[in-house]
């Protein structure tokens, strides 16, 4: 016998008392079977309540093809037994909310965009509307949120009722109606009109907002991700605290963040081009003062790799010339070793001996080699490795 449908008949009622018709199993797992029910059951891409039954936690609920919701519950009741079911109300508030403003959202990309919704989500985190479209621009999208957030402002009423045969063959449906039977209607009059046993808000006011968070496109679809109500403010003032930190770090109002990172990003580049042109230059001094060194060069140097690589060119650009260059990098050192043309010295070899000795890795040619040690007191393991002057 199906479970009498609470959620239908009263979508806000959020406790009831019923009678335990059975026990069963839902994929492997206990299930309470009770005579009605106000647990909204997982379906039409909306996820089933939770709540408490006899006080005992309910973990999902599910229903089967003979309309018997299961209420998954880790712990049996006895057949017979009147108990009370108490819905998680918040967590349904919130998917009325967003079911709802998913039907909203659906006739608005219609309006807007001439879409058609082909299957829609409504997930724990966030929701999704997937598009019989492949492209859809931005600007309809945003025509489409627009609309419905006035929708939501107007406050229209949200009808849910079963129509008589004759009267469905009268509405405008959205789409066609997945059951054969005891078709349910929303309706947001003179707006939409869709087949769907879902749970809704009363009234549009009570979506309170809409937001689409991102557009994909996947295999030829659009898809569209949304979100609605509590979770919607909840991302605004989640986004709001994080410009608000920004602003103080830039001394400035919210809204003077654009600029002040525009600002920014020039002064990183114009800093950039300076390093590039004086590179050079230090590389020059430096390789100065390393070259007053006898014997093979061994230094660590305050920069990165591109200044061991600008060095260790200017370095071995003469004869006989070894050059092990690091650079400190977070605790660990970049390291590069090169030596002049024609010189009988293996620098990759070189590299991997070190490396072995003091931690790291790192390899090349016998004549130039990169890597990265493990420390920064490598010095001594180097010069211990290189050939006498
Ligand atoms: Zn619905």
């Amino acid at each position: 016998m199906s479970t009498l449908r609470l959620d239908h008949q009263a979508p806000q009622q959020r406790s009831f008392v019923a009678q335990v018709v059975g026990l069963a199993e839902w994929q492997g797992k206990r299930s309470v079977l009770l005579d009605r029910s106000a647990f909204y059951p997982e379906s039409g891409g909306q996820l089933g309540d939770r709540g408490t039954l006899a006080g005992h936690p309910v973990q999902d609920v599910q229903i089967d093809e003979a309309g018997r919701v299961h209420h998954l519950l880790e712990v049996p009741l006895s057949i017979g037994a009147q108990v009370e079911g108490q819905i998680d109300w918040p967590r349904r508030r919130l998917h009325m909310a967003l079911h709802t403003a998913q039907h909203l959202l659906s006739r608005a990309l219609i309006e807007e965009g001439q879409a058609e919704t082909v299957s829609a989500r409504l997930g724990d985190r966030g929701c999704t509307v997937d598009l019989d479209c492949a492209q859809l621009e931005e600007a309809r999208i945003a025509r489409a949120e627009a609309l419905v957030n006035q929708v939501i402002e107007d406050d229209l009423e949200v009808r849910a009722y079963f129509p008589t045969p004759e009267v469905l063959a009268t509405l405008p449906l959205r789409r066609a109606p997945k059951v054969t039977q005891d078709i349910r209607v929303i309706e947001v009059p003179g707006f939409d009109v869709s087949p769907c046993g879902g749970t809704h808000v009363a009234r549009t006011a009570e979506i309170g907002w809409l937001r689409v968070t991102g557009v994909e496109k996947d295999k030829g679809r659009v898809r569209i991700n949304f979100d609605a109500g509590r979770r919607a403010k909840d991302g605004w003032v989640t986004e709001a605290a994080a410009l608000s930190r920004l602003a103080t770090r830039f001394t400035a109002g919210p809204l003077e963040v654009e600029r002040a990172v525009e600002r920014l990003a020039r002064d990183l580049d114009a800093a950039k081009l300076q390093l590039r042109q004086l590179m050079p230059l230090v590389a020059r001094a430096k390789a100065q003062e390393l070259l007053a060194q006898p014997g093979p060069i061994v230094a660590m140097v305050e920069g990165d790799r591109e200044l061991l690589r600008a060095l260790a060119g200017l370095l071995t650009a003469g004869p006989n010339r070894v050059v092990v260059l690091g650079a400190p990098d977070q605790g660990n050192t970049s390291l590069l070793v090169a030596r002049s043309e024609g010189l009988d010295f293996d620098c990759g070899a070189f590299l991997r001996a070190l490396a072995g000795r003091v931690g790291g890795k790192g390899g090349g040619r016998p004549d130039r080699a990169e890597g990265k040690l493990e420390t920064l007191d490598w010095i001594p393991g180097a010069r211990a490795l290189l050939p006498d002057p």
